[in-house]
């Protein structure tokens, strides 16, 4: 069966999955939607004796009906090969009562890797599947990993550039040192003077820019998008929670068909999206764990029916997760008013205009599956220090975000049910907040002098995207305002 994709916004024609990746967005602005959700075809048990890439191919087929069988595969074992530093790709670690779903062991150690070391293949394949002949530009907003992460996808991949821009002080140093030492002749990193959704609205707006499009296509160029918006993305992040549940299986860790629940860090709804994926699939998953940092204005969401964006953006411990438009809840408000482009193109609309919007009772009722919870940033510390001293286990900035919150909602409602918990970072990404949270204020002078401390805390090897940074050469210098955007893409490809 072939599965079309259609704009949550309802302006434009279905288009394969080809082309969907390659647009990223689409022309209306909205994002693409399968028009119908596969079931898996094959059992649990089946699924349970598979590799991370045999899982990918079953998942992703469903999804990506236009891609050959070698296309798709080409493109799994090229990403999820020895850039990862365990074959098992994400493992899980069970700790603390809960299992960690480790989603940090590729190249540049955040969750961004599982999808965007495959995403650059797929852009290609794309490419040659719909004789695209101009190189593309992707432009991406990032608040601390995507940007690296799609870097490290895209360096000298031919036919490419790639363009990143971040908020100049909301991301980590490691996270900062990583992009401004990123090789690859097509890379760029810009950073602007504003936060990320400064960045991320700026990014939307050249895309949706028509005539900046048509000059783009006049010098050869066209864009796409390696944010989470792009189903690129969204696809690949479904095969961790059906790998994950397969493996609970396998190591007889659940019974057949007993249902779990999984909590996820949240910024930009995209993680989270993948596991209601995967449980329209046919995963046994009950509940979805919305779990924010002090940005809640998804817990409010869940709480109220009212998307608020209009407060203080807080720069918190978590950058990745510090946002205030959660671009792919869009997704899920379409679903919840029965795929209605209109409905939802209403409520986008008023986002955009007055900055907030409220859903009806029948769409908070479609949301029933979902709860959010949120942590403070003395939560997130005192989780850190928890879990290390009950466990040995140490857990970065956002997964304890989601495991603060997690521990809570258990205990408030006497749930018992297993859950999994997203782990989206290395500890060793977010070294300062980590080991202070353990060890009290040490206010070292560079976020580097932490990484020795963190390893005899934590036993855990230092991962080579950390030594690499340690006397890698600063390569990009670029700096502008929110509003320069476009001039500064103009002039990094030359027109
Ligand atoms: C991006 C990111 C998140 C948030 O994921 P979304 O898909 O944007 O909700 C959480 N943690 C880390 C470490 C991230 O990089």
């Amino acid at each position: 069966m072939n599965v079309y994709y259609k704009s949550t916004r309802g302006g434009e024609e279905k288009v394969t999955a080809s082309m969907a990746i390659l647009k990223g967005l689409a022309e209306d602005g909205g994002l693409f939607m399968p028009e119908s959700m596969p079931k898996l075809e094959i059992s649990m048990e089946e699924l349970a004796k598979m590799s991370y890439q045999e899982t990918a191919y079953e998942v992703m087929k469903l999804f990506l009906t236009d891609f050959t069988e070698e296309e798709l595969k080409d493109c799994i074992n090229k990403a999820y090969d020895s850039k990862f530093d365990t074959e098992e790709i994400a493992p899980l670690a069970k700790a603390d009562g809960a299992y960690y779903l480790e989603l940090f062991h590729g190249s540049t150690i955040a969750f961004k890797d599982m999808a965007l070391s495959i995403l650059p293949h797929l852009m290609i394949t794309s490419a040659k599947k719909n004789q695209v002949e101009k190189e593309i530009v992707i432009l991406t907003a990032t608040s601390g990993d995507t940007g690296k992460a799609a870097m490290a996808g895209f360096a000298d991949v031919k036919g490419t550039r790639i363009i990143v821009f971040y908020p100049k002080n909301g991301v980590s140093r490691v996270q900062e040192l990583q992009m401004l030492t990123q090789k690859g002749e097509n890379t760029s990193v810009v950073a602007i003077d504003g936060n990320f959704d400064d960045a991320q609205s700026g990014v939307k707006a050249i895309f949706n820019d028509r005539e900046f499009a048509k000059e783009m296509a006049e010098h050869g160029f066209q864009f796409s998008s390696a944010n989470s918006i792009n189903i690129g993305r969204l696809v690949p992040q479904i095969v961790y929670y059906v790998y994950a549940y397969a493996k609970l299986l396998a190591y007889e860790e659940i019974a057949k068909d007993e249902p779990i629940q999984v909590c996820v860090p949240t910024g930009n709804f995209g993680n989270i999206l993948a596991a209601y994926f995967a449980k329209q699939l046919g995963v046994p998953i009950t509940k979805l764990i919305c779990a924010s940092n002090e940005n809640k204005v998804l817990y409010d969401f869940f709480q109220t029916g009212t998307y608020d964006r209009n407060r203080e953006f807080l720069l918190t411990s978590s950058p990745s997760m510090d946002i205030l438009i959660s671009s792919n809840l869009e997704r899920l408000i379409y679903l919840s008013c029965g795929s209605d482009a209109k409905k939802n193109a209403e409520l986008m609309a008023e986002l955009a205009g007055k900055g907030s919007y409220t859903i009806d009772a029948d769409m908070r009722a479609f949301m029933k599956d979902f709860e959010g919870g949120f942590a403070t940033e003395s939560e997130v510390s005192e989780e850190i220090a928890r879990v290390y001293q009950d466990t040995g286990y140490v857990i970065d900035t956002h997964t304890a975000v989601a495991s603060a919150v997690c521990r809570r909602i258990r205990a408030q409602e006497g749930n018992t049910q297993k859950t999994v918990i997203a782990s989206t970072a290395s500890p060793y990404k977010f070294a300062r907040s980590v080991v202070e949270s353990i060890k009290g204020k040490e206010n070292k002078a560079d976020d580097l002098d932490y990484i020795d401390e963190l390893h005899q805390l934590s036993g855990v090897e230092i991962p080579k995207a950390v030594e690499e940074i340690r006397h890698a050469e600063i390569r990009h210098h670029l700096q502008c305002l929110a509003g320069e955007m476009p001039q500064t893409v103009r002039k990094i490809l030359g027109f």
